[in-house]
């Protein structure tokens, strides 16, 4: 079965009018999830990274496997107040109102290779938010990497010059 069939479109999901992308029959397969973690590696053409940064919450998930199957450490980006240490943050504009996110500040050290991760490129203002993040600790984004790539929604346009990778295109 080709991966797309492991992907479940929910109407409506979280709010009216979203057609919303549900990973859980990928992550409850084992040989899709599998076949999806080898892609992902194979994108990075055998680049050295040092650390994953995975996206509150989703991704956490693949990046927590890319990070071991990388031989990288794991680093979580998460929403205001998860992060028990000491943090940078950046506050970034929604359609309506504003989003912050977090980093640990000693997480990336000037120089490491970076690889984000994130499940879904959506218009990328998560995954613009998380560049900054990296970039104010000092580290080099070698790629983001998704599961998905929401095409319609121009994502791409905020993260130019940056080398981006997605599984599946919608
Ligand atoms: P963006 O900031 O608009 O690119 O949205 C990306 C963020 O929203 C990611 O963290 C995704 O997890 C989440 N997201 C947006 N659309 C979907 C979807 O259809 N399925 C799952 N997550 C989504």
């Amino acid at each position: 079965m080709s991966l797309e069939n492991y992907i479940r479109d929910i109407q409506d999901f979280p709010k009216e009018g979203i057609l919303f992308k549900d990973i859980t029959p990928l992550l409850n397969n084992a040989e899709a999830t599998q076949e999806c973690l080898q892609i992902l590696v194979k994108s990075l053409n055998g680049h050295q990274i040092n650390k994953v940064v995975g996206a509150e919450s989703r991704g956490f998930l693949f990046g927590m496997l890319l990070a071991q199957e990388l031989n990288a450490g794991f680093v979580p980006v998460r929403k205001p107040k998860k992060l028990p240490y000491e943090t940078v943050s950046v506050t970034y504009d929604l359609e309506y109102g504003t989003d912050t996110l977090e980093i640990h500040k000693d997480a990336i050290q000037k120089g490491d290779k970076v690889l984000i991760h994130d499940d879904v490129l959506a218009t990328g203002g998560t995954a613009k938010a998380v560049c900054e993040l990296v970039e104010k600790l000092g580290g080099e984004i070698v790629q983001l990497n998704f599961l998905m790539e929401l095409k319609f929604l121009n994502g791409r346009e905020k993260l130019n010059g940056y080398d981006i990778f997605a599984v599946l295109t919608y």
